[in-house]
């Protein structure tokens, strides 16, 4: 499973525990270091939906069944 990392640290977090500042992630200990009381104005980092894992998952399916009908519509004749 993929964890993100904090910019500042590279350890690596829960994606609840960090939040977002231009596109980059911080934990609490570093983001308040940084950017004092500013950090908790940031927004917290989205978690992964499973709804991309489910795309990408679906995606692979029909790349399988278009090779597979492929294979079959060349091996049939
Ligand atoms: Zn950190």
């Amino acid at each position: 499973m993929f964890k993100p990392s904090c910019y500042s640290c590279r350890k690596k977090f829960e994606p609840s525990a960090l939040r977002v500042s231009y596109s980059k992630n911080y934990c609490e200990g570093c983001g308040v270091g940084l950017f004092g009381e500013d950090y908790f104005n940031f927004p917290p980092k989205p978690a992964p939906t499973t709804r991309k894992n489910l795309v990408v998952h679906v995606a692979v399916l029909i790349f399988g069944a278009v090779f597979f009908a492929l294979w079959l519509s060349i091996s049939g004749f």
